[in-house]
């Protein structure tokens, strides 16, 4: 028997419930009476100012977390820009080695960016670093907020054409790009689910699908270790990033093979495994190329061997090199 509000009490729609609680984690609630929408009866205080409890007309409660509380933490404020795609000057070497992300609690949710088997991994590719994971889906489909959080950009670049890019409690953030139309603004807060715009093929791109990347501080790690794509969940609530995850060289695989490897495995060599990545990737080159350039000519350039170019971009000798290239030369 579903419990139902008393007569002379009014039940607030989702909409009045938010003014109450500025918040937009309302929508859509579940209702435990079939075919039934519920609606939001009463809001309680918790000992966390940032916490309400929110009383649906059904029976049901949900925690509900006011979203805008979150600009009291540093990581989530510092560094936050609405016009550049990268705001971080951080280096990665000066990052902790393992960083805890609470990705959702019960006060909020995850929802699946596009449910579907990733058609292109996270890594480096033949031309260049791939910074996410590509999902392909119909132009015009929905594309969700992946957790809650606030909207850093919404804008058009030549690259990712539309992209959003939302900023999250714990600092991660997770860009949607390639999208056909954007749907939220700079600023704007959105809950886990939220629709932030429509799948697409702007920017570079060779057909309908999203790109999807996970950041850290500016740097990219394989969304993968969050989510299983396939089936669209969440692989933990709470999350340890590792730093040595923050490279296109490491992709994701099973954490139990992980664990393995660290049972074997000291503090210190870990230690000196992330540095070692560290300098790799700090003293990593690039060239763009010009009218006119060999690759012999950007070996000499470069005090390096047109072998050892080739072998970083995966070509051969022969390849005819595109003006405007990027070719990674050390
Ligand atoms: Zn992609």
């Amino acid at each position: 028997m579903p419990w139902v509000a008393p007569a002379q009490t009014q039940a607030l729609s989702l909409k009045e419930a938010a003014k109450l609680v500025p918040r937009t984690n309302f929508g859509p609630v579940r209702s435990l009476i079939p075919g039934e929408k519920a609606s939001v009866h009463d809001t309680l205080d918790t000992s966390d100012p940032a916490i309400k409890i929110i009383l649906c007309n059904d029976g049901t409660w949900h925690y509900s977390r006011d979203c805008t509380a979150l600009a009291d933490s540093a990581v989530f404020r510092n560094n936050w820009n609405t016009n550049v795609l990268n705001p971080y000057s951080s280096k990665l070497e000066d990052l902790p080695l393992r960083i805890t992300l609470c990705l959702a609690d019960s006060a909020s949710r995850f929802c699946c960016p596009r449910q579907v088997k990733v058609f292109s991994p996270f890594g480096w590719r033949r031309r260049r670093n791939h910074m996410g994971v590509d999902l392909p889906l119909p132009t015009g489909t929905p594309v969700y907020a992946a957790f809650d959080g606030r909207v850093r950009v919404s804008m058009y670049n030549r690259g990712y054409g539309n992209i959003v890019i939302v900023r999250h409690a714990s600092g991660l953030e997770t860009s949607y790009a390639h999208l056909s139309e954007r749907k939220v603004e700079p600023g704007d807060y959105v809950a886990a689910g939220d629709v932030i715009g429509l799948g697409g093929s702007t920017g570079r791109s060779t057909g309908p699908h999203l790109h999807f990347e996970t950041r850290y501080e500016g740097n990219a790690f394989d969304p993968q270790w969050l989510v299983d794509f396939e089936t669209g969940t969440l692989r933990h609530g709470y999350f340890t990033l590792k730093r040595k995850y923050l490279s296109p060289q490491s992709k994701y695989y099973p954490e139990s093979e992980d664990e393995e490897e660290e049972i074997y495995k000291s503090e210190e060599e870990e230690r000196a495994e992330a540095e070692r990545i560290a300098k790799e990737m700090a003293a990593a080159q690039y060239h763009t190329v010009k009218s006119g350039d060999t690759l012999g000519a950007i070996a000499i350039k470069y005090h390096t061997s047109v072998n050892a170019i080739c072998r970083l971009n995966g070509i051969t000798p022969k390849t005819t090199l595109r003006i405007g290239r990027k070719l990674r030369v050390k």
